[in-house]
């Protein structure tokens, strides 16, 4: 029997597994997904056991994402560019590392959405993993610009330092009321990747940005996903904004990855209502 799987510690929340073996299952292919709960210590020794003709591959997640850029055989170019790998690809027994999550998210909003990026202006709200890997697919989609909004300056700064090198279209604000002002009037698009609003968060009631400024003719993306209804979400559709939930990128990430496990179309449709069964909605 074929073997993937998530690799990453305190996993038991994942719904990967279910939704991955859904999409296994309806293409009747003899496979099992596992949850790879792997200690920092264990890692290394954990990527022996998986140099297997088995192996067909695994999603990776926190704390293990750019850990991983060193511990595979070969980087794609995406990946590389963003520092982090969350999904293996065994290649005729070379584990290679690609990032889904950023081509995952673009996939959902135009596929599922059909929203069209052309020239729209982005407001970026964090500077993390996530950020990184959706800034990274978004200045790929012709886009107009791109402001990042983070807590911390210099790590905004940083991830805009990046992208300069492949745009021009990119600024970097602190996140904080008075420098939103500006950016939100004329916003298209505005993405949380920050973890506040998650549950068991510092602040799971809390709205990122103050949800007097929200425009109603902007498209909200909170890509936290528990709650499904996050308080930036909630305010979002106080304001008459289009919403849209961390569900999808999540379930789009594992669409991509699936195909590039399989080399099969991914039941797109299956994946969402086994993760949304997964997580008893
Ligand atoms: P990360 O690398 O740790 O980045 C966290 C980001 O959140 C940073 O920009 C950080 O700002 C900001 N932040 C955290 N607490 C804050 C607070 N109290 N006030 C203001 N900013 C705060 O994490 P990540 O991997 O990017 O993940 C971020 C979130 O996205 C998590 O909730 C995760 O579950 C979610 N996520 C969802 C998906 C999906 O498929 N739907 C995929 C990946 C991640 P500083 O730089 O100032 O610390």
């Amino acid at each position: 029997m074929k073997q993937l799987g998530i690799i990453g510690y305190q996993l038991s929340h994942s719904i990967s597994p279910e939704f991955q073996q859904a999409a296994l299952d309806h293409h009747k292919i003899n496979a099992e997904f596992h949850r790879w709960e792997i200690k920092e210590d264990e890692l290394n020794s954990f990527f022996e056991t998986i140099q297997d003709a088995d192996f067909v591959g695994a999603s990776v997640t926190i704390p293990y994402k750019e850990k991983c850029v060193d511990l595979v055989d070969k980087v794609s170019d995406s990946a590389n560019l963003i520092g982090a790998v969350n999904c293996i690809v065994n290649t005729n027994n070379q584990l290679v590392g690609h990032n889904t999550d950023g081509s995952g998210f673009i996939r959902a909003l135009k596929t599922k959405h059909g929203f069209n990026l052309k020239k729209k202006k982005v407001l970026l709200i964090g500077a993390g993993g996530a950020a990184k890997a959706i800034s990274h697919s978004l200045i790929k989609e012709n886009i107009k610009e791109i402001t990042i909004a983070n807590r911390t300056v210099s790590r905004g700064d940083e991830l805009a330092q990046k992208l300069k090198s492949i745009t021009t279209k990119v600024n970097s604000i602190k996140l904080e009321r008075q420098s939103l002002i500006k950016p939100l009037k004329d916003v298209d698009l505005i993405v949380n990747t920050t973890s506040i609003g998650m549950k068991n968060s510092l602040h799971p009631e809390h709205s990122p940005i103050p949800i007097d400024l929200i425009p109603n003719n902007a498209i909200v993306n909170d890509i936290v996903y528990n709650p499904i209804e996050t308080p930036l979400i909630k305010a979002a559709k106080m304001r008459n904004a289009s919403t849209i939930g961390g569900l999808d990128m999540l379930v789009y990430q594992g669409v991509e990855a699936f195909e590039l496990w399989t080399g099969r179309r991914a039941p797109e449709t299956i994946m969402y209502d086994a993760a949304r069964e997964a997580l008893g909605l």
